[in-house]
């Protein structure tokens, strides 16, 4: 099992929302990785790995989880809402730039 924290996220919106299309990740050793949502949500599955956010100001840590959105049926990821909005995958700093126009 690897332990894998997300610090940059890239979105794509589908119409009148947006789902988080891949994300930059460090290991353990400290290696930059990217994963596509898809890898994300296979990992997850498998047991294989965990992901989580860290707060860069309140320092506190949310895992990231699957869902099945409502309505786009879209096999998604998404961080446990803690209330803690600098945690929260969505508030992830964009790696690429800004949100990809995606089929709506
Ligand atoms: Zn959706």
């Amino acid at each position: 099992m690897a332990e894998y924290r997300i610090y940059c996220v890239d979105r794509v919106s589908y119409g009148n929302h947006s789902h988080i299309d891949a994300v930059g990740a460090i290991d353990g050793s400290g290696t930059v990785h990217r994963f596509s949502r898809e890898e994300v949500f296979e990992r997850i599955g498998a047991g294989a790995d965990e992901f989580h956010v860290i707060g860069p100001t309140s320092g506190k840590r949310s895992e990231v989880t699957r869902y099945r959105c409502e309505l786009c049926l879209m096999q998604a990821i998404r961080s446990e809402a803690d209330g803690v909005p600098d945690n929260n995958l969505d508030n992830q700093n964009p790696c690429l730039g800004g949100i990809i126009t995606g089929p709506s």
